[in-house]
């Protein structure tokens, strides 16, 4: 059995995020989410909601995960016993990015692979930093996300207003 974990600080998961872990699924046995606990980014959900977000948005695909993990993505790997990570990758913005990850990520733990799935056309442009601003500023954002995250994403607009 073949197991793959898809790292990322989903903050919060989006539909690109979803298409990418539902085609991993198909590829691989079985798929975990690892919801980074403190990238170097500005958070606008904690990490057990952003795990709880995930949890709902993908409890209808059988051998997809999600689980929370702090430290190094390849002790993560290790733990799970997940000989492979995936990645999505966006056209404009993910190469560079992704490539030094991997290279950094075969420094660090040489038996794990990492794959990449190009991001499909229709979301391309999505990510979780975009929408959070279109959000911010008051603009729709359902159609980007499963529909229990557009709630999610709503209540902390206006909290923080
Ligand atoms: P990180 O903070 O590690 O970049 P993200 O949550 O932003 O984590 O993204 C996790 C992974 O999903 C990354 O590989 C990122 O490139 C990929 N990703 C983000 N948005 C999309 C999208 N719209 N389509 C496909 N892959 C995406």
């Amino acid at each position: 059995m073949t197991i793959a974990i898809y790292p990322g600080s989903f903050d919060p998961i989006t539909n690109g995020h979803l298409d990418v872990a539902q085609r991993a699924a198909r590829v691989f046995d079985k798929v975990i989410i690892g919801v980074y606990d403190t990238p170097e980014k500005k958070l606008m959900f904690s990490q057990a909601e952003r795990v709880e977000m995930a949890r709902l948005a993908v409890k209808n695909i059988p051998n997809v995960e999600v689980q929370p993990y702090s430290g190094l993505t390849v002790g993560f790997a290790h733990k799970v016993k997940a000989p492979v990570m995936v990645r999505g990758l966006r056209v404009s913005a993910d190469f560079e990015f992704e490539f030094d990850l991997a290279m950094m990520t075969n420094k660090l733990s040489p038996e794990l692979e990492m794959v990449c799935f190009m991001a499909s056309p229709q979301y391309q442009f999505l990510s979780s930093s975009l929408l959070k601003e279109v959000a911010r500023l008051g603009g729709k954002v359902d159609d980007w996300v499963p529909a229990n995250v557009a709630v999610e994403v709503k209540k902390k607009v206006s909290a923080l207003k």
